[in-house]
């Protein structure tokens, strides 16, 4: 994997133009409900001001297919220039001549932040020429979305074609912890996998079942795997259609299934609760979390491991009733030396909701593009990246080159 860092150019008075990953969560009323993803911007864009670079932020807010109102980055914007403690100028739109003309004239260390990239349906179709009017915006691009990196859109693939491009701090930091965790980590290297869906993980649970010591099972998933095992599972989350793979996968000794559930009488934060062994779930009950003894189990597991990969809750940790298994494996794993890869909206969510985000060595802000990564494949954004690097090499003053050949698989 080759590619360049933002530490590998000369930014001084160039026009920087910036992928962030400003998709933030809003509440009803349209405002920000969570400014995390705007926080773990600040590094790159601190770095980007101390070198004196003209800044320009790009990012896309939900899903919108046209223009929508709640949908506009001003609020977004407001909420950078507080963090960083300086204005932030925002256009309502993020293409045209007089955000170029703009562009050209912008201040050393200027900021400014352009419209939600998805109000034009060509962000989305990964079109050429909404990619081309994007990269007149910089001299150079800057790739610092990680959770937008399996996405083959206009600013995270086609836009590097036309512009010379890099990885952010923030995706440096990302592919190189997750990288080297994954493919050559310190061992013992245990895995642990929950979450609702085996369907959702079936490329992440072969990878990681290949390259890992242990691999736990918990969460929705256990299930069709427990099921599999020849248990019945009352009415349990089952994937009928699933049961061919995970009973292939149980083959796999590093594969470690629980050995009781904590089940409930309906699927509610308020049902009854019973922890039983997994071939004693009652017919009419619902598994809902792993049990006592599995968390003891996994927990003996997981202490002498050296390299950890979390990903997918273990229980209906929304539940105060069936959260135990999640918080108790989350609170062991980040009290361990070990190096604590947590990645997925739900676990980061889990981790968060329980107070152990410093704990964690780090916890990746990706959903899907985090998935993709651990199932082993090239993100489309990093493909770009390599390529704008052949494409780009003999035209820019590159100040080191980093080979980040510990990522290779
Ligand atoms: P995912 O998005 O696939 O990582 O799944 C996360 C979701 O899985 C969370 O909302 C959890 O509530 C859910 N989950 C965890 N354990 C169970 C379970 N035993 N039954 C149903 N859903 C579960």
């Amino acid at each position: 994997m080759t590619f360049l860092t933002l530490q590998n150019i000369d930014v001084k008075n160039r026009r920087v133009l910036v992928r962030v990953d400003y998709n933030v969560p809003l509440d009803e009323k349209g405002n920000i409900a969570d400014d995390s993803r705007i926080k773990a911007s600040l590094k790159t864009l601190h770095y980007l001001i101390e070198k004196n670079a003209k800044i320009i932020l790009i990012s896309h807010l939900g899903r919108p297919q046209e223009i929508v109102e709640k949908l506009k980055m001003d609020k977004v914007a407001i909420r950078l220039s507080e963090l960083l403690g300086r204005q932030v100028k925002k256009f309502d739109d993020c293409i045209g001549p007089d955000i170029e003309d703009y562009t050209h004239h912008m201040k050393p260390g200027e900021i400014v932040l352009l419209e939600n990239l998805r109000f034009h349906p060509e962000e989305e179709q990964n079109d050429h020429e909404f990619a081309q009017e994007l990269s007149k915006l910089g001299d150079f691009f800057v790739m610092d979305a990680f959770g937008t990196m399996h996405r083959a859109n206009a600013s995270t693939e086609a836009v590097m074609k036309h512009i010379p491009s890099v990885a952010g701090l923030l995706v440096q930091k990302e592919l190189e912890i997750m990288g080297t965790a994954l493919n050559n980590p310190e061992r013992p290297f245990a895995v642990v996998l929950g979450g609702s869906k085996v369907s959702d993980k079936i490329g992440v649970i072969k990878n990681l079942a290949e390259k890992t010591d242990n691999l736990l099972i918990g969460g929705g998933m256990m299930f069709t795997f427990i099921k599999a095992k020849g248990f019945e599972i009352g009415k349990s989350l089952l994937e009928e259609d699933r049961l061919e793979f995970t009973s292939e996968m149980l083959k796999n000794p590093k594969i470690v299934l629980p050995i009781d559930v904590a089940v409930a009488d309906k699927f509610d934060k308020n049902a009854d609760k019973l922890v039983v062994k997994i071939g004693q779930i009652p017919k009419e009950w619902t598994g809902m979390d792993i049990g006592r003894e599995t968390i003891l189990k996994y927990k003996e597991v997981l202490k002498n491991a050296k390299t950890i990969i979390w990903n997918g809750p273990l229980g209906v940790y929304e539940f105060e009733k069936f959260e135990e298994g999640t918080r108790e494996i989350a609170e062991f794993i980040a009290g361990l030396d070990a190096k604590k890869i947590a990645g997925g909206g739900d676990t980061a969510a889990a981790i968060e909701k329980f107070g152990l985000t410093e704990k964690f060595t780090h916890v990746s802000t990706g959903g899907g593009a985090t998935l993709e990564f651990f199932e082993g494949k090239k993100l489309p954004a990093v493909k770009a990246l390599e390529e704008s690097y052949e494409r780009f090499k003999n035209k820019i003053n590159i100040f080191k080159m980093v080979i980040l050949h510990q990522l290779e698989g």
